[in-house]
C-alpha cells in the first residue's frame, strides 16, 4: 500500500471500497471481496465485522459452493438506515424519507410560509421531524439530510452563495439546520445532487464521464468527470441554462440576453406561446399541461415552438458533448413531461450538431418524470457523503 494514512484512515478507506463493491455488483462472498479489493482475507474479514456490528452490512444467503462449504453472501443493509432529502424549490418545499437505496418510504409537499432564509428553514425542520413522527423512523437510524436547490452553493460549507429565486445571498445553510437537528446535513446544487443519485443508483452506475441534464422551471446540467462531479472554481459548473442560445437574444432572468432558458424553459415556452398565438394571451393561470395538450390536439403551431425548444436544447448538449465527451447523457427534470414533440427534435439536434465520432456512442437516457426525483436526489447526496464516499486522503 502507497498510502501513509494513519491506520484509521487506510481503515475508512477499506471500508469505502468494501460498501462500494457490494453496492456495484450486489452479493458477494468475503473470498470475492478479497480478490476484487486485492486485499487479505484479514483485512477483509476485519472491514466486513466492522461493517455487520454497523449494521451497514449483512450475511445473507449462501453462494454456490466453490468445493466445500458454500462460502455466505455478503449484502448491504439497505433498509436498515434512513435518509431524508429536502428540495427547496420556488413556492414550496419536497422532503422523502428513503433507504440506502433513496427508495421513498414516505414523502410530503408543502407550500413555503416564508422565503427568509431562517424562517424557511425553520420550516424544512419542523417537515423533517413531522416525516419522521409520522413514519415511525428512529433518527438514530437517520444517516443524514440532504437538501438541493436552486442556484450556486459551496458544498464543502454548505453554503447557498446564490439563489436567484429566493433572493438569498450567502445564507450558511448546514450550519443553521445541523444546530438544529444535530445529524449531519450536505447541500448542494439541486442538479449536482441529482448526478450524486444517478452515479450511485442511477443509469450513471459504474459510469465515470456523464452529464445529468435538466429541463423544466430552469435548465441545468451536473457533469460527472472521472468519477467526481465537476464544479467549476466558484461551485457555478454546469449553468447551461445560460449558455447563450442566440446572442443578443430574448431577456433572461439572469439579466443577460438570449441564454438557452429564455427560449426552453417552461416559462419561457409559456411566454413564447402567449407572444405567438392570441388564443393564449387572455388565459390567467396558463400552464405548461394546458401547452401540451394543445401539441397532443394538434396545434400546429405550438408542435413548432416545442421542436424549436427542444433544437435549441440539443445544440447546447451537442457543445457540452464536444468539450466534455461523455459517454452518457440523462435527461431529467419536469421538462421530460413535454414528450416527444419536445425530446425528438433535441436528440436529433444533439446528434446531428457533435463533433464527428463523439455521439455515436453516446447514451442519450430519458429520466422518466416523478415528483419526488429532486428530492431523492438530495438524499441520494447525503448517502453518498456518509456512506460511500472515500475519505480524503
Ligand atoms: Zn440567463
Amino acid at each position: 500500500m502507497i498510502l501513509k494514512g494513519d491506520q484509521s484512515t487506510v481503515r475508512s478507506i477499506n471500508r469505502a471500497l468494501v460498501l462500494n463493491l457490494l453496492r456495484q455488483h450486489g452479493a458477494l462472498g468475503r473470498n470475492e471481496l478479497a480478490e476484487l479489493t486485492r486485499l487479505s482475507s484479514a483485512a477483509v474479514t476485519g472491514v466486513v465485522a466492522e461493517l455487520i456490528e454497523q449494521g451497514l452490512v449483512l450475511e445473507a444467503r449462501s453462494g454456490p459452493p466453490r468445493g466445500g462449504r458454500p462460502p455466505v453472501l455478503l449484502e448491504l443493509a439497505y433498509d436498515a438506515w434512513h435518509a431524508v432529502g429536502v428540495k427547496v424549490m420556488e413556492e414550496a418545499l419536497e422532503i422523502v424519507l428513503t433507504n440506502l437505496r433513496t427508495d421513498v418510504l414516505a414523502r410530503r409537499h408543502v407550500a413555503l410560509g416564508s422565503t427568509e432564509p431562517e424562517a424557511l428553514l425553520e420550516q424544512v425542520i419542523a417537515q423533517v421531524q413531522t416525516l419522521l413522527e409520522a413514519s415511525g423512523c428512529s433518527s438514530e437510524r437517520l444517516v443524514g439530510l440532504g437538501v438541493g436547490m436552486a442556484g450556486v452553493i459551496d458544498p464543502a460549507e454548505g453554503t447557498c452563495v446564490y439563489s436567484p429565486f429566493l433572493h438569498w445571498q450567502q445564507v450558511p445553510v448546514r450550519r443553521l439546520l445541523e444546530e438544529r437537528l444535530e445529524k449531519p446535513v450536505h447541500v448542494d446544487n439541486d442538479v449536482n445532487a441529482l448526478a450524486a443519485a444517478e452515479m450511485l443508483f442511477g443509469q450513471g452506475k459504474g459510469a465515470r464521464n456523464f452529464a445529468v441534464a435538466t429541463v423544466g422551471r430552469g435548465i441545468g446540467a451536473g457533469l460527472v468527470i472521472g468519477g467526481e462531479i465537476y464544479r467549476g472554481a466558484d461551485g457555478g459548473a454546469g449553468e447551461l441554462g445560460h449558455t447563450v442560445s442566440e446572442a443578443g437574444g430574448r431577456p433572461c432572468e439572469c439579466g443577460k440576453r438570449g441564454c438557452l432558458e429564455a427560449y426552453a424553459a417552461e416559462p419561457a415556452l409559456l411566454e413564447q406561446a402567449k407572444e405567438r398565438f392570441p388564443e393564449f394571451r387572455r388565459r390567467r393561470r396558463f400552464q405548461i399541461a394546458e401547452l401540451l395538450e394543445a401539441a397532443e390536439g394538434g396545434h400546429e403551431g405550438i408542435r413548432a415552438l416545442l421542436a424549436e425548444a427542444g433544437e435549441r436544447l440539443g445544440v447546447a448538449l451537442a457543445n457540452l458533448v464536444n468539450l466534455f465527451n461523455p459517454e452518457m447523457i440523462v435527461i431529467a427534470g419536469e421538462g421530460v413531461r413535454l414528450g416527444g414533440s419536445f425530446l425528438e427534435p433535441m436528440e436529433e439536434a444533439l446528434r446531428r450538431n457533435a463533433f464527428n465520432g463523439l455521439a455515436q456512442r453516446l447514451q442519450v437516457h430519458i429520466r422518466p418524470w416523478g415528483d419526488d426525483i429532486w428530492a431523492r436526489g438530495a438524499a441520494g447526496l447525503t448517502i453518498q457523503r456518509e456512506v460511500f464516499a472515500r475519505p480524503r486522503v
